[in-house]
């Protein structure tokens, strides 16, 4: 049989992307709370079933989405973060492809509430593997909540490949916990199968964060990393080096307020606690590393955790000595106690 070339229906076309963009339960709570941080809510409340496969519910108090807009925003490459290509370079919000809610409604049933300040009633949409139905006014307060439910139900391939609900759980627990350290100002509340697992107060304070998310050992534990080396600011705080353990979980690292993975930097940060830590274990940090935007360059990959950047070998040294510099207070603050 000669097969003819030929341009993807979008329907199959929605389905490839949403496999890079909706990886599992965790990968859309990702893209739900950092469309509600991109939209300036400093509220939001995810609630979790099944580990996220019966239902994701992330309720913010954002700006909303004007009515008329709302089938728009379910597109593919619908956004109203980005304009030109130039603006790739010089990104300041989460999300920028234009791909989640696109990528979720192709794999899941997906429930919109919204209003906006300006607007008189909110709105209410179900949207249909892509297709949005018609709007029902509702009461609501400002801002939206989106509801994902029976996530890769149509997808049996998908489905088979996700671990167990706890599992997946765990995953989310991971990235809400990341999350909530990541924006200190932002109140967050996380719901797992009907239990409250952590509310932070979005105080901005980080350490109050880390107490209502790692508990009490923890924010008793830490030293503030604050740190300015050639345009690059680093933040956040270090633990004590008897709070170590065996893997890396408890090591967070943002850009810009993104999260992200990166293995070279968490090794440069366990460098600094080189002869602190024992061997075999890791110290806990998070750092929040400030560059200028156009020395990152975020579109490496859709779940934008990976990122690039333009100097690396000075951003490993600007780390390095932001960590040492933090050790010294922690053995400053040690004699200080062993005088007194
Ligand atoms: P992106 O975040 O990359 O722009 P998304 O598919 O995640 O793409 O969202 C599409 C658009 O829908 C966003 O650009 C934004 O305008 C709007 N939107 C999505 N979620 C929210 C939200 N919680 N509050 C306000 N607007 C939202
Ligand atoms: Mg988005």
């Amino acid at each position: 049989m000669e097969e003819k070339i030929h341009v993807l229906s979008p329907d199959v076309a929605d389905k490839i992307a949403a496999g890079e963009v909706a990886e599992r339960p965790s990968s859309v709570v990702k893209e739900l709370v950092e469309n509600a941080v991109d939209a300036g809510a400093d509220k939001i409340t995810v609630e979790i079933k099944n580990g996220g496969i019966k239902l994701i519910r992330v309720a913010d108090n954002g700006k909303g989405i004007p009515s008329e807009q709302v089938p728009t925003a379910f597109l593919r490459h619908a956004t109203s973060k980005l304009n030109t290509a130039d603006d790739l370079y010089n990104i300041s919000t989460m999300g920028f492809r234009g791909e989640a809610l696109s990528s979720i409604c192709a794999v899941a049933k997906v429930e919109i509430i919204t209003k906006t300040a300006e607007a008189e009633t909110g709105v209410h949409y179900i949207v249909d593997h892509g297709i949005c139905g018609e709007a029902d006014e509702i009461a609501c307060a400002d801002g939206t909540i989106m509801v994902v439910e029976d996530l890769f139900a149509n997808v049996p391939a998908r489905m088979k490949f996700l671990k167990k609900d706890s599992t997946e759980a765990g995953y989310i627990s991971d990235l809400m916990t990341r999350l909530a350290l990541s924006k200190p100002n932002i109140s967050f509340d996380y719901i797992c199968d009907g239990k409250p697992v952590f509310k932070t107060s979005g105080d901005g304070d980080l350490t109050n964060v880390i107490l209502k998310v790692y508990g009490l050992k923890f924010a008793k534990a830490v030293m503030p990393v604050d740190y300015f080396e050639n345009g690059v600011k680093i933040s956040g705080v270090i633990g004590k080096p008897e709070l170590s353990f065996g893997n890396r979980t408890k090591q967070t690292i943002f850009v810009n307020g993104r999260y992200i993975k990166n293995h070279v930097i968490a090794k440069v940060a366990e460098e600094a606690f080189r002869n602190a830590v024992m061997i075999g274990k890791f110290p806990f940090f998070v750092l929040n590393i400030e560059v200028p935007p156009e020395m990152v360059d975020v579109n490496v990959h859709p779940a934008k955790t990976e990122v690039k950047f333009a100097n690396e070998k000075q951003l490993y040294d600007i780390v390095y000595h932001a960590v040492k510099n933090a050790m010294y207070g922690i053995k400053v603050s040690e004699e200080k106690a062993d005088q007194s």
